[in-house]
C-alpha cells in the first residue's frame, strides 16, 4: 500500500516531491502551505505545485528567509 512516505523517498517520489512536501504521521503535507494533500493521487500533488496558491505560499516564505 502507497504510503505518505513513499511520496518523499520511496520509488513513488520525485526531487521535487522531496523538496516541497514533508510527511506528518500519516499525512502529506505541504511545506510551503502547511496544508495535507492526498498522496495517493500523483494528479492532486502534481496539480497542487502548479497552483496560484502553492507558489504565492512559496513566494511569501522566500522574501522571509532572504537575509
Ligand atoms: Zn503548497
Amino acid at each position: 500500500m502507497l504510503t505518505a512516505i513513499d511520496r518523499i523517498e520511496g520509488p513513488y517520489s520525485t526531487p521535487e516531491y522531496k523538496q516541497e512536501f514533508y510527511v506528518e504521521g500519516a499525512l502529506l503535507k505541504c511545506r510551503a502551505c502547511h496544508i495535507s494533500l492526498n498522496y495517493k493521487k500523483k494528479s492532486v500533488l502534481d496539480d497542487h505545485l502548479n497552483s496560484m496558491r502553492h507558489e504565492i505560499a512559496r513566494n511569501v516564505i522566500n522574501n522571509s528567509t532572504q537575509l
